[in-house]
């Protein structure tokens, strides 16, 4: 495959492990990675967390050393924007006008924040957080300290809270929902998160929205939806993120909330692929598209497709899996569940150390183990074997989850 030209578009999380995967599996061709940004492939998460609070060094967050791309003969261009992709001849276009042709191409341009539109958005010191630059500019503000107004109780509100109240900030969430974090896991541990952040001194005005920023050049007071006016210092907008779908949109392939692929992650396009963020992807063991936006996906994906651009047998069937760490709450989730019966606790959230269990029909769809470790693995083969659970033996700590599942036999 000498010869060859691979092209990655999106140098992030998804991109970087597409390229090292491409080289780790001995292909010996041309490998473009090409990113908007001017930083080399960096992972987010620490961006909520210890990079934004000051904790951890900026080495730490990017995915790689800066030698590796020369090592690995990766043609890393940063600050480099696709505008064009011409699939029909299988070439791309850069901002700069020039013209490269791929015979694979890997879409992970990824997703960005969702912009809100009300009045005084365009304000000073409205903030979004998805970018090194963007933590950057928010970590001064950490630094100086005061009154934060953050619009969304999602992960990256309910994390960007956690670490400014860790820094010392007064912190006031609006979110429209009754509970952070409602609409994904339910009232019980939306009702948890709440418990943790108003415990750490967060003021949540939930159920309500936010209908305006006002502030002469710089905002300094948001009003919200029942007439709350809240004064601050600045504001962090986190109300959720939307794919990036132009390029793919543009040369005419499928999108329907992100670029549709299928198992082996290939679009509708033959010879161009799409991981991460971006992709809305057939999932074998769901058997329905889920796009997913967290960390694992885009490191697994982007792995996974660089064997589908070899042109290697590919199903990518990987239960989601997430995690987030708020103050000393750390936990995992894995499972896909868009609608369940009942949730099933093992140890009480009161204690700060838990399990949780969605259950649908009897079978776990999805769990999330809150300070408590070493048991993801095990929610996960649950939720594999799509068998009814015993509900006491779910609830009982003393009774171990691998012996809740059947084990794969190993021939003797
Ligand atoms: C602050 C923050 C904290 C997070 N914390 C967690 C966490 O705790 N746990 C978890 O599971 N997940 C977390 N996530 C989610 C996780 O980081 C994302 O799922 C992951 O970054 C997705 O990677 P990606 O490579 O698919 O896309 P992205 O990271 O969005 O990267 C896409 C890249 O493509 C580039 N690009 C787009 N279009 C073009 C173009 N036309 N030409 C060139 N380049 C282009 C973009 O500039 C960008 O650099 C967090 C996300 C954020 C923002």
């Amino acid at each position: 495959m000498r010869e060859q030209t691979f092209i990655i578009v999106g140098a992030s999380l998804a991109g970087a492990k597409a390229a090292e995967e491409l080289r780790t599996a001995g292909f010996d061709g041309r490998v473009l990675l090409i990113g908007a940004e001017i930083e080399r492939p960096y992972e987010r998460p620490p961006l909520t967390k210890d990079y934004l609070r000051d904790e951890s060094p900026r080495e730490k967050a990017y995915v790689h050393e800066p030698s590796f791309y020369e090592q690995h003969q990766i043609e890393l261009e940063t600050d480099a924007t696709v505008t064009e992709l011409d699939s029909a001849q299988s070439r791309i276009k850069l901002a700069d006008g020039r013209w490269v042709e791929y015979h694979r191409l890997l879409l992970a341009t990824g997703a960005e924040p969702r912009r809100i539109a009300i009045a005084g958005a365009e304000l000073n010191g409205v903030h979004y957080l998805r970018t090194l630059a963007d933590c950057d500019a928010l970590r001064d503000r950490l630094q100086i300290g005061g009154r934060v107004v953050v619009v969304g109780g999602g992960w990256i509100g309910s994390e960007f809270a956690a670490s400014a109240r860790q820094r010392g900030l007064e912190v006031t969430v609006v979110d429209p929902s009754p509970l952070p974090l409602e609409r994904i896991f339910g009232a019980e541990i939306g009702a948890f998160y709440r418990d943790v952040h108003s415990d750490h001194g967060v003021e949540l005005l939930l159920g309500e929205g936010v209908e305006a920023f006002a502030g002469e050049h710089a905002v300094t007071r948001v009003r919200t939806t029942t007439g709350h006016a809240i004064e601050c210092d600045f504001v962090l907008v986190g109300i959720g993120v939307t794919p990036r779908v132009e390029l793919a949109s543009g040369a005419g392939l499928e999108i329907d909330n992100g670029i549709l692929v299928d198992d082996k992650l290939q679009t509708s396009m033959p010879g161009v692929f799409a991981a991460g963020d971006v992709a809305h992807a057939l999932h074998p063991f769901y058997g329905e598209r889920l796009r997913v936006e967290h960390w694992s996906n885009a490191l697994n994906q982007g792995q996974a497709a660089a064997h589908a651009m070899l042109g290697e047998p590919v199903s990518y069937d990987r239960i989601p899996y997430f995690f987030s760490d708020q103050y000393d709450v750390g936990m995992e989730y894995s499972g896909h569940a868009p609608e369940w019966d009942e949730v099933i606790f093992r140890g009480d959230p009161a204690d700060g150390e838990f399990i949780a269990f969605w259950m649908r029909e009897e079978r776990v769809v999805a769990g999330m183990n809150v300070n408590v470790w070493d048991v993801n693995e095990h929610v996960q083969a649950l939720i594999r074997a799509r068998e009814p659970v015993d509900r006491a033996a779910l609830a009982d700590r003393d009774t171990p989850l691998d012996s809740l599942f059947a084990k794969p036999t190993t021939p003797s």
